[in-house]
């Protein structure tokens, strides 16, 4: 057997970078270069990290040779497309980061209903491909947010009660493997590990392109926010449960609480704010529902209206800045009862500073009759799915706001349904990964993601991210 010494190990490393570099069609940056610093920053600015090496794909052809390197040198991986995943798992210390977020293009089948999308495109590019067509795929709300990672966790938006997750709405996923094999996944081919890559992230290899079928757009949405002040909350709520008991999948509510940008003249103090998008063309019925919760509830301030689909789904996009810091958490829940309301109204009145909402996604409809054994996604059942979502800028903030992100999280426990959305969940360091699976998917799925990856990745290269061990591991 042959010892490698450590100088002997750097040198391999050397060799094997120079290697690299010859072979891409992107770029290799490196510390000292002038884009270092640039290119190792992701969304999330409390994530600092000090990669050895960023390949800037220039084309899927670079997926190779990076997985070549990352082979012989043992250095760890981060695989990137939009950089916008919370826990930061877009980058990675003393390892190799690729890059994805270059390769943006999107084709748009009109004809067939198909819209395949590179690994670096953003909402934006795939709604501006999309919205010429009268055409849409249900993403997520903020337009900046790349599909790689949206998909492969879930992906909800104003279109998931109408069409369910982004995931649901794919038709195949191209991949290369830990071993770089190259694999399609589908209905068809490759079903066992389709259903693995819609929910189980970035743990089975690199994604090179993804085919959606899209759906047809109305010419305008029915977009609107009913606004509550905080002596309204819980009367408030109560209401947005009854009225949501019966909505029809065209209704897609989101209820947030935070503090409104100062543009809009709204003061200092929290709101609650009922958002709903609804995804037809028929907008007087979609009026007809508005005005049951406008009787429920009479808001305290109101904007509805016809939304040119584009502008809705950038709508919120300056409250989320690049570089912004954040910590996450996320629960499901299924009651919207008098303890629940309680318990909500006394955590979101604490959001009295910009920097951190909390947002109900009301979910059912076309996501809840997907099967739950259809998609590796964790839990269809639940009725909401709560998100404690920060964007601060302060450093100084990093305790205390991410305290009261893990706070609201607890109180909400006694309530909460199984399963965690694995692309609204922080970084937990020191967690189990196992343990941290096991609460994610529950046993039968986790078993299955397991077995998955087993067969596709034994050694664990791909595992910056909400990781699935390897039984071997
Ligand atoms: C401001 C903001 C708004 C958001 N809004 C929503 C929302 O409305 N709805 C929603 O569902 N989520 C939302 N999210 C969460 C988002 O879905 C996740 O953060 C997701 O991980 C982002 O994907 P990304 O490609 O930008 O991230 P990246 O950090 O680039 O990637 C995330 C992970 O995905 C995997 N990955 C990325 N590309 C590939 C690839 N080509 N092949 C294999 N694995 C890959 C890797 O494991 C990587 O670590 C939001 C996040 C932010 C920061």
């Amino acid at each position: 057997m042959t010892t490698i010494h450590g100088s002997e190990a750097e040198q391999q490393t050397l060799d094997a970078l120079r290697r690299l570099r010859t072979r891409l069609t992107g770029s290799l940056i490196e510390p000292g270069d002038p884009l270092y610093d640039e290119a190792r920053k992701v969304w999330n600015g409390m994530i600092d990290l000090h990669p050895r090496a960023v390949v800037r794909a220039g084309s899927v052809a670079d997926i190779d040779p990076v997985l070549a390197a990352v082979r012989s040198t043992g250095l760890p991986l981060a695989v990137r497309g939009g950089g916008h995943n919370i826990a930061g798992h877009g980058t990675v210390d003393g390892g190799i980061v690729l890059d994805l977020g270059g390769l943006r293009g999107v084709t748009v089948d009109a004809r067939r209903l198909l819209v395949t999308v590179e690994p670096g495109a953003t909402l934006a590019d795939v709604d501006r491909a999309t919205a010429g067509h009268g055409l849409a795929v249900p993403l997520g709300v903020i337009s900046g947010t790349g599909v790689a990672g949206l998909t492969l966790g879930g992906g909800v938006g104003w279109l998931t009660r109408t069409d369910g997750l982004t995931l649901d709405n794919l038709v195949s996923v191209d991949l290369v493997t830990a071993e770089g094999e190259h694999v399609r996944a589908g209905e068809q081919e490759n079903p066992e590990l389709f259903w693995g890559l819609r929910g189980g992230g970035g743990n089975f290899g690199v994604a090179s392109s993804f085919t959606f079928r899209a759906r047809p757009l109305p010419s305008a949405v029915l977009g609107g926010n009913f606004f509550y002040r905080r002596p309204r909350w819980k009367e408030a709520l109560g209401a947005f449960d009854r009225w949501s008991t019966d909505l029809p999948d065209e209704m897609n509510p989101i209820v947030s609480f935070l503090v409104l940008p100062a543009e809009l003249g709204m003061g200092d103090e929290p709101w609650m704010v009922v958002g709903f998008a609804w995804a037809a063309e028929d907008h007087g019925t979609g009026l007809e529902y508005i005005e049951r919760l406008r009787d429920l509830a009479p808001p305290d301030e109101e904007e509805v209206g016809p939304a040119d689909w584009l502008e809705w789904q950038s709508a919120m996009d300056a409250l989320f800045p690049r570089g912004s810091r954040g910590y996450w958490k996320n629960v499901s829940f299924s009651r919207l009862d008098d303890d629940v309301v309680d318990v909500l109204a006394g955590f979101a009145s604490e959001v009295t500073w910009a920097g951190t909402g909390i947002d109900i996604h009301l979910m059912g409809g076309a996501f809840g009759r997907v099967g739950e054994d259809a998609t590796a996604f964790p839990n269809r059942s639940a009725r909401y799915w709560l998100n404690i979502y920060g964007f601060w800028q302060d450093a100084g903030e990093d305790g205390r706001l991410s305290a009261f992100a893990r706070r609201a999280h607890a109180l909400m426990q006694p309530f909460a349904d199984r399963g965690q959305y694995l692309n609204f969940m922080g970084a937990d360091a020191g967690i189990d990964a196992r343990e941290a699976a096991q609460q994610t998917y529950g046993p039968d799925i986790l078993a299955r993601l397991t077995a998955l990856k087993d067969h596709h990745d034994p050694h664990n290269l791909f595992r910056r991210n909400h990781n699935i061990p390897p039984t071997r591991a």
